[in-house]
């Protein structure tokens, strides 16, 4: 029986850090709707599906050899990787997502009371994996134009900084640091600040920062997250990877990593699909087209949206998120809305197939007349 009494007990056992924690929103569950067509627009994967190549790879899966352990470093994704990349494979590890190196990262090198920053608004995980260490996490806005704020920044970083973790294009706004404005950023940091760029939607963007190249040429340490989640549409089988200064980062991971992290389905369907230029190609040009239609689109009936270098927008609806996003989920659509402090009018859509992004227009247009005048919400809440 959980009485009362238990529940206390329980409560104190939990290390502090962690019962604070905000717990990730992962969005609505599509199996949960009742609406016809349901289109799930919250969590930023490939509109195009799964690369053929890779499905290819498991669905020719017999089986054989799953009674056995995976590679535990899979050595030949990284082998290819650092082909393609020119890098020393030793310079690269594999997570179970790329979330899963975000983990790593943070057991590896944050000890309570230490600091980081990042932006705000923040991806989830960006502000959960340091505090779950006990580290204290400060953000930085951006411009009003949603443009980096290299001055905010500079002022974040002359307080002692342990890491600097941030996602370009970034979630869940969508753009991208250019080179001048990363290399900037990098000369603000102290020398032992360890620099964490995210660069899950890296793939999609047309205008950005060469980071390996600007980090490579640094003297210091720093990471690069990129995944097979997004453009390579591999969500389900959760395979991401980073590149590292030096093989010691990467072997400090590995220290605090379980052993058998990426199954091998994972990893060979991973490899397949990193093989498979004509998918990312395809997916590619595909959300580069959506991105430029539906922000033409939202900018034409009025919304404000963020210049978005990515597979997602970032649109201020002009009215409470959270009751545009339940409007949304009577006609199918499964949105995130943005709770941060100043964000509370802000939900992120990822672009789906062109006619569910048509009826998406449809919909949050109905959404926002329906609810207008926009009640006043006054009580931020957390973000996810
Ligand atoms: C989606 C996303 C990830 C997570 O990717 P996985 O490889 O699926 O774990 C990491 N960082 C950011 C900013 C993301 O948006």
């Amino acid at each position: 029986m959980h009485d009362l009494h238990d529940h206390h007990r329980l409560q104190a056992l939990i290390r502090p850090s962690v019962r604070d924690l905000p717990l990730y929103d992962p969005g609505a569950d599509p199996q949960t709707l009742t609406a016809p067509n349901v289109a799930k627009l919250s969590n930023c994967e490939n509109p195009l599906g799964i690369s053929p190549a890779a499905a290819r790879v498991i669905t020719a899966c017999t089986g054989a050899g799953l009674e056995r352990y995976p590679d535990p470093t899979g050595k030949a994704l990284r082998r290819l990787l650092g082909q393609h990349l020119d890098v020393d494979p030793a310079r690269i590890i594999l997570g179970n997502g790329s979330e899963n190196i975000l983990e790593l990262l943070c057991l590896a090198f944050l000890d309570p009371g230490e600091r980081v920053v990042t932006q705000q608004p923040c991806f989830g995980l960006h502000e959960i994996f340091p505090r779950m260490m006990g580290a204290h996490v400060d953000k930085v806005l951006p411009n009003h134009d949603f443009g980096f704020n290299l001055q905010a920044w500079q002022t974040a970083l002359a307080l002692h900084t342990k890491m600097l973790l941030l996602s370009t294009p970034s979630n869940p706004v969508g753009t991208a640091l250019s080179g001048s404005e990363l290399r900037d950023l990098v000369a603000a940091a102290e020398q032992d600040t360890l620099l964490v760029i995210d660069e899950a939607y890296y793939e999609f963007a047309v205008d950005q920062a060469d980071a390996l190249a600007i980090l490579g040429a640094q003297s210091r340490p720093w990471i690069v997250l990129r995944t097979f989640s997004k453009a390579y549409g591999l969500a389900g089988l959760r395979v991401g990877y980073g590149i590292a200064s030096h093989p010691d980062l990467i072997d400090a991971l590995h220290r605090v990593r379980t052993p058998y992290n990426v199954n091998q389905l994972a990893q060979d369907a991973a490899l397949a699909a990193w093989l498979d230029h004509e998918h990312l190609a395809r997916s590619q040009a595909f959300v580069q087209a959506q991105r430029q239609r539906m922000s033409t689109a939202l900018n034409d009936a009025g919304f404000r949206v963020a210049p978005s270098q990515a597979n997602f927008l970032f649109i201020d609806t002009g009215c409470n998120g959270l009751l545009v996003v339940n409007e949304l989920l009577k006609d199918g659509f499964i949105v995130k809305a943005w709770r941060e402090p100043g964000y509370a009018n802000f939900i992120r859509v990822s672009l789906g197939q062109e006619a569910q992004n048509d009826r998406f227009l449809g919909s949050l247009l109905r959404a926002v007349e329906t609810l207008s005048p926009p009640p006043v919400f006054s009580s931020p809440q957390r973000s996810s």
